[in-house]
């Protein structure tokens, strides 16, 4: 038995309840899960399975689905049966899409339980979960907060949010429903951490699906992500995580490994130390490490890469660093572990650094 002591010492995200995602662990002290969302067309089945696969290749542990009309259902059940990531159906408005989705083949549903119809529909929902032994995800979010809430003056945005949240969990667990997992979100950055700060006290039992949304193109929503995700994960808040982005999915997935390994809570894939650059450069640094970057991005081996812009400092800064070249006039010195290995030309630092590489792991 756990002592109320050594329940005290445990982070929010090692008391959640654990969920099962189509076999994908979530909560309960299970690594935070990486996931994205679909954007291809719902009705084009192929498009769906090509954008899987190239999240998959990126790292993206759960996808989420739209499920815009009742007439996508059949391509939805196709993408599930030949996906090889667990596919949450996302349903808004017609809680019939979802009891169908469940029956189809969803390894969980995303509701929002304020616009899916009132409570005898989102009973229904979950009976359909239920009996697809399913999670659902109860996704609540500013926009969509039901009206007399929203009216409230008494309360801050933050605390609508979590309140929305909490009453909905409290149904689900009246109706002896505990597969839920929640997110509460909000574009604006401290709104949202206020509101999953809230959520981790009032509901600690239930997973946490944490992520900012509309978070914007890919610098501003990356930023933004990072640093309220990144506050949020560093208390032990999160037991799922999306960036959202105004761009590709697979940068979603690529942002959401770069912060997990920041806050060294999860790796997965090379890291680039790289110089800023000053005026001892000698070569075009700036490109050369996009061209490194773009090499590796879909490697899954932890290897720190480091990419120098001169030997005055490189070698020592990245001393750590697993493989890496320190640049002189035109060329540069790659080196492994702090020993130099050879000298190559500008033009094949790139490629040598990838040889070196194959040979490391
Ligand atoms: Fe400048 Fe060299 Fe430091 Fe890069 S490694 S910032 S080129 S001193």
């Amino acid at each position: 038995a756990v002592s109320p002591r050594d329940v005290a010492s445990l982070r929010p995200n090692q008391r959640t309840r654990r969920v099962n995602v189509g076999g994908v662990p979530m909560g309960g002290g299970a690594p935070c899960v990486v996931q994205s969302m679909l954007n291809a067309p719902a009705d084009d089945v192929e498009a769906n399975l090509r954008q899987i696969r190239a999240l998959e290749a990126a790292g993206c542990e759960v996808v989420r689905m739209a499920i815009p009309r009742r007439a996508y259902l059949d391509q939805f059940a196709e993408v599930c049966a030949k996906s090889p990531l667990p596919v949450v159906a996302d349903v808004h408005v017609d809680a019939g899409i979802a009891i169908e989705a469940a029956r189809r083949g969803a390894a969980k549903l995303r509701i929002n339980p304020g616009n899916i119809g009132g409570w005898e529909k989102t009973d229904e929902v979950i009976e359909a979960a239920r009996a697809a032994h399913i999670p659902i995800r109860v996704g609540v979010n500013a926009g969509s907060l039901d009206d007399a809430l929203k009216a409230r003056a008494d309360l801050t945005l933050p605390e609508k949010l979590a309140a929305s949240a909490v009453e909905y969990v409290r149904h689900f667990e009246q109706r002896d429903f505990g597969d839920v997992v929640v997110s509460a979100k909000a574009h604006d950055v401290q709104a949202t951490i206020a509101t999953y700060r809230a959520l981790a006290q009032e509901i600690p039992q239930v997973p946490l699906h944490i992520g900012i949304t509309e978070a914007g193109t890919l610098m501003q929503g990356v930023i933004k992500s990072a640093c309220g995700l990144g506050i949020l994960l560093n208390e032990g808040i999160g037991d799922t995580m999306r960036i959202s982005l105004t761009d590709e999915p697979t940068e979603e997935v690529r942002a959401c490994w770069m912060l997990l390994a920041a806050l060294d809570l999860r790796r997965r894939g090379p890291e680039i130390i790289s110089c800023p650059t000053c005026g001892r450069c000698q070569v075009n640094l700036i490109d050369l490490a996009k061209k490194v970057d773009g090499r590796l991005a879909n490697r899954v081996e932890p290897v720190k890469v480091a990419v120098m812009g001169c030997v005055v400092n490189g070698p020592g800064e990245a001393a750590d660093a697993d493989l890496g070249v320190a640049c002189g006039a035109g060329s540069g010195v790659v080196f492994k572990r702090g020993e130099v290995l050879r000298k190559v030309p500008e033009a094949d630092i790139v490629d040598a650094l990838m040889e070196e590489l194959e040979k490391l792991v």
